[in-house]
């Protein structure tokens, strides 16, 4: 005899609640699997047998598209919570996507930044903006990012797209290209240098050379003309003014690597400018004479002030070598003079003048006029000049007409600080 137990309906109904609840916790979970883009095709068990649905929608391409592109992609909210964000705007931020969304941009946004990108993202809300910032990311380190905004209905409720490109690189490269023009100027300007420089420092050396050679000749053949008063004189004479010039050379270029250092040093004393005026016109008659531009009229009224006497006098013999070097022979003219605030120098000649378009650069490093031509020259007195008298709070300036004359002006503050 068989015996056959029988189950309470309670304990069936029990059994087949819970075979609904798996299948619903499954349907649940194959649902949230494509919405989150996790599953790509659905094997549908039907009448004829197992069908496959692929789930590759339109969308899917989209999704590709923002997840592979090299820009930060996010969606926020109108407040700037992040709704999403794809991994390139996670990467750049140094951050885990899960780790942002839900979050503020602005704790990315650099403080100074906010109020720009407050704006931007105001402007946004309502069309289209955009602008560059510095955010920070995560490791603390500063990136440039080029944001470009546009308003956007985001499930129904009213937030902004947002578009991150990162700058770095670019920015990295800019500066590599203007480093690199710089470094190919500075080799050029040393190459020149080097090749005025040595031409420059042999003229003086190849007269001196041929001089004594010349004298030892005579002296060896016991030629008298070589103990001549005159010529003894002038030897010693022209021996002086080529040391002197060699010596100029000489400074000008340990000034060039004094200013680079940052060691041109200034000892202020009290120093009467029109009386210093005086003495270097004293000290520099042979060769205002020999120019043929004859001794410089002067006017010269006190001008009292604490200033550094060998640099100032260093200024003022540079401008009247200039004027004699580029004045054609002709009348040079000095005026000092000074207010409660300022002395003031002002050196004029008529000479080659310098055309309006090179007026600009002639203060700086190297810098020679085209019409220079053979008049001997570094292009650094002025340059030198310019960072002493900068140096003493003043300032030099010049006024030219190309063929009619310049004239360079000094102002010195009276009292310095
Ligand atoms: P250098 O005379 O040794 O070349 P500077 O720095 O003193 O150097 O002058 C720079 C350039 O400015 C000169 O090469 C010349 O072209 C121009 N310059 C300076 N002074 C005068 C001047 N008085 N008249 C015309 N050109 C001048």
């Amino acid at each position: 005899m068989t015996y056959k137990k029988k189950i309470p309906k309670l304990v069936k109904l029990q059994f087949k609640m819970m075979q609904l609840q798996d299948e619903l916790f499954e349907a649940n979970e194959t649902l949230r699997a494509i919405r989150s883009g996790e599953v790509d095709a659905l094997v549908v068990n039907g009448k004829n047998g197992d069908q496959i649905f692929t789930l590759k929608n339109a969308d899917q391409p989209y999704r590709i598209l923002v997840e592979t592109m090299n820009e930060g992609a996010a969606t926020l909210d109108n407040e700037g919570s992040i709704f999403y964000c794809n991994k390139r705007f996670a990467d750049v931020l140094a951050t885990q996507m899960d780790a942002i969304i839900g979050t503020s941009i602005f704790q990315f946004i650099k403080f100074d930044e906010q109020k720009k990108f407050q704006e931007v993202f105001s402007n946004g809300k309502n069309g289209i903006s955009s602008g560059t910032f510095l955010f920070e990311n995560k490791l603390g380190s500063s990136v440039p990012l080029y944001i470009s905004m546009s308003y956007a209905e985001i499930d129904g409720k009213e937030g902004v797209c947002i578009i991150a490109t990162d700058l770095t690189q670019q920015i990295r490269f800019k500066e590599y290209e203007v480093l690199a023009k710089e470094l190919e100027k500075a080799v050029i300007a040393r190459d020149e240098f080097i090749s005025i420089a040595s031409h420059e420092l042999k003229t003086p050396l190849t007269t001196l050379m041929l001089q004594s050679q010349m004298q030892n000749r005579w002296i060896s053949k016991n030629d008298p003309r070589a103990y001549g008063e005159t010529r003894v004189k002038a030897i010693a004479e022209q021996t002086e003014r080529m040391a002197e010039k060699l010596n100029r050379l000489i400074e000008d270029m340990l000034d060039i690597s004094r200013i680079k250092t940052g060691k041109i040093s200034i000892h202020k004393e009290d120093i009467d400018l029109a009386k210093l005026t005086e003495e270097i016109l004293e000290r520099m008659q042979p060769q205002f004479i020999s120019s043929g531009s004859g001794i410089p009229i002067a006017n010269l009224s006190p001008a009292l002030g604490k200033w550094d006497v060998l640099r100032i006098e260093q200024v003022i013999t540079n401008l009247f070598n200039n004027a004699i070097k580029y004045g054609r022979g002709l009348p040079i003219e000095v005026t000092v003079c000074a207010n409660e605030n300022f002395a003031r120098i002002s050196i004029k000649d008529q000479g080659i003048g310098i055309p309006k378009e090179e007026q600009h650069k002639i203060f700086g490093q190297f810098e020679r006029t085209a019409n220079s031509g053979s008049i001997s020259g570094l292009g650094l007195g002025l340059y030198i000049s310019q960072q002493i008298v900068e140096a003493h709070g003043g300032k030099i300036s010049v006024e030219s007409i190309k063929g009619i004359g310049s004239t360079f002006t000094v102002e010195l503050p009276i009292y310095p600080n």
